[in-house]
């Protein structure tokens, strides 16, 4: 499997970090190793001073796609999750001034930790999902699908031009404002509706 995740889909949090906002989806890959399951620990890695959180919504691809017509994406996924998408913001920001790709900052061991379960899309108006995480107790993100720029049919049509998508695949669909730093000892909570899904302590 592979995971793809969805730059700058949200305006609030392209505009936090001084980004314009694309007219086309802008996407990148991590690995099947940045994978990190429900109920393990992030380890903050040496390489960087500055990881960040950005709590997103993640699409489960339910079957083999490539060149999906936009009006047909809703038929490959119908489950949504809630992962981190950890990003070196340090590195990421070199890599960046000197136009230079994101893998280093983005694709490393678990830099993708993974909420304990999917939850049916059928639950949910796929337009107004809340989704929310809260760092040692304080709500640091609050997002709504109600305001991202692209949204999951648009991703899946868009990526599957370029990329044949896979059953088991997960998209993370971008990240809300509120992005920020962890430390060592904190504690991540995420939220879909209300419903908590994600646990994860940083060591
Ligand atoms: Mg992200």
């Amino acid at each position: 499997m592979k995971i793809i995740c969805i730059g700058r889909n949200y305006a609030d949090h392209a505009k936090e970090l001084n980004n314009a906002v694309p007219n086309e989806p802008v996407f990148f890959l991590k690995p099947d190793t940045a994978l990190l399951p429900a109920g393990s620990d992030f380890y903050i890695p040496e390489f960087s001073s500055n990881i960040h959180y950005e709590c997103e919504l993640v699409l489960k691809i339910r079957k083999v796609g490539k060149h999906i017509p936009v009006d047909f994406a809703h038929d490959y996924f119908d489950e949504i999750g809630l992962g981190i998408d950890f990003t070196a913001r340090d590195i990421q920001d070199e890599q960046k001034a000197k136009a230079l790709p994101w893998e280093k900052a983005k694709a490393f061991d678990n830099s993708a930790p993974m909420g304990q379960r999917f939850l049916a899309l059928n639950l949910f108006d796929s337009n107004n999902i809340s989704f929310e995480l809260k760092k040692n107790g304080t709500t640091v993100q609050l997002g709504n699908t109600k305001d991202c720029i692209f949204n999951f049919s648009q991703i899946v049509a868009y990526v599957s031009q370029f990329i044949t998508l896979k059953t088991g695949d997960l998209i993370f669909t971008g990240t809300p404002a509120g992005v920020g730093p962890v430390a060592i000892g904190d504690h991540l909570e995420g939220f879909i509706e209300g419903e908590k899904l994600l646990d994860l302590n940083i060591k």
